[in-house]
């Protein structure tokens, strides 16, 4: 078997932090290249020497020096701020993931796309915003993009690309968060440590918060639109409380294709991390005789307008999606600080998009011109509420 080397951009993070369990456990399949990480020095320092990363780049150019006596002893090149970050993905690796939760993560996992290996996608949000560029840097390089979002992963191995043309429909399953039961006036007082509690996925306090407001399938819609060749039309959501099926993909003969699983980020990591082979994992097994009954719903754009305003943007295009994004990022940050409740984050989301002139974003700086504007226009809204 040969060896992979593997970079993981956003290492500290829940998809890093599983990722780099997994190449510890397979040492005979995986080899650490480059791990990167926002600022949190000691937890980075800690996971590059677990898998014995070669390169470690930590954000924050502040932290350098920190970083270089956490690491005293222990021989690997040492790199801070923006530059490192990015150098961290232009490192040569098989596989690089990219799990920096935001646009944040946008560069590095441009950087990875251009030298041309596979790129393990956990950052969905680089998608959403800049999905044309990143794109057009993997097919330039010839870097192939594998979904780590679990719902897009399920796409991914229910899909069969030779069959395209005679796919109908994809489904995203959604979990609907912790007020998927709650009604709107109970939804209107939810406090920070209520939308922190996700039922079945243990995540980063960023997309549990947008898992409550439901904008985490927003935002995953667009995402597929972006990876698979199918039009917002044919791409619906199906809330399942349980998050046992992931994914689903429909043909035009009437059958339909869905990958199962426990709600595990590993499983959908290892798929990528191997593939095209497959991989032992920790996972817990899925037992359906125990899981017992699994439930559906349809969305409710009432309570959760979300995933609505997500569509919408996905069908205006330009800079919408961008905008979308960029003040969710500032919303939910704001909303975490417990500057805004919880239905002012789809608020702030919906008055910036109203308050911007349509912009095309086909290249880079004009998606991180569009992030920019977005983000002042949210937070010029917050701050005009109290
Ligand atoms: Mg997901």
């Amino acid at each position: 078997m040969t060896v992979k080397n593997v970079s993981i951009l956003g290492v500290t993070g829940s998809v890093g932090r599983a990722t780099a369990d997994l190449i510890a456990g397979a040492p005979e399949r995986f080899r650490a290249e480059a791990v990167a990480a926002g600022s949190d020095v000691e937890a980075l320092a800690a996971l590059a020497r677990r898998i014995k990363a070669r390169f470690v780049a930590i954000a924050d150019p502040d932290r350098y020096n920190d970083l270089k006596s956490v690491l005293s002893g222990y021989n690997c090149e040492i790199a801070a701020g923006r530059e490192g970050v990015v150098e961290a993905g232009h490192r040569q690796a098989d596989v690089a993931v990219a799990a920096i939760v935001g646009l944040a993560g946008l560069e590095s996992t441009l950087a990875a796309c251009k030298t041309g290996k596979t790129i393990a996608l956990a950052n969905k949000e680089a998608l959403v915003s800049a999905g044309d560029v990143v794109r057009a840097a993997a097919e330039e390089a010839n870097a192939q993009i594998l979904p780590v979002d679990s719902e897009h992963s399920a796409l991914f191995q229910a899909f069969e690309p030779e069959r395209a043309h005679a796919v109908e429909k994809l489904t995203l399953t959604a979990s609907g968060g912790p007020f998927w039961k709650w009604s709107k006036s109970q939804i209107a007082k939810a406090k920070l440590e209520d939308a922190l509690k996700h039922p079945t996925w243990d995540m980063g306090s960023k997309i549990t918060i947008d898992s409550a407001t439901m904008m985490n399938k927003g935002l995953e819609l667009i995402e597929a639109a972006r990876l698979f060749p199918i039009s917002e039309e044919h791409i619906d959501v199906l809330i399942h409380p349980q998050s046992i099926i992931h994914g689903m993909v429909s043909y035009r003969d009437g059958s339909v294709m869905a990958q199962l699983g426990s709600p595990d980020m590993k499983t959908p990591i290892a798929v990528a991390l191997a593939w095209p082979d497959r991989m032992n994992t920790p996972v817990q097994r899925l037992d359906l005789a125990t899981t017992g009954q699994l439930t559906f719903d349809a969305p409710d754009n009432d309570r959760f307008p979300s995933l609505d305003l997500a569509r919408q943007t996905l069908r205006a295009g330009g800079d919408r999606p961008a905008v979308l994004n960029a003040a969710n990022e500032v919303a939910v940050a704001a909303f975490l600080k417990q500057r805004i409740n919880f239905p002012c984050i789809v608020e702030t989301v919906h008055a910036s998009l109203e308050a911007l002139a349509e912009l095309p974003a086909n290249s880079l700086e004009e998606v991180i011109e569009a992030d920019r504007r977005a983000r002042e226009a949210a937070l010029n809204y917050i701050s005009g509420l109290t």
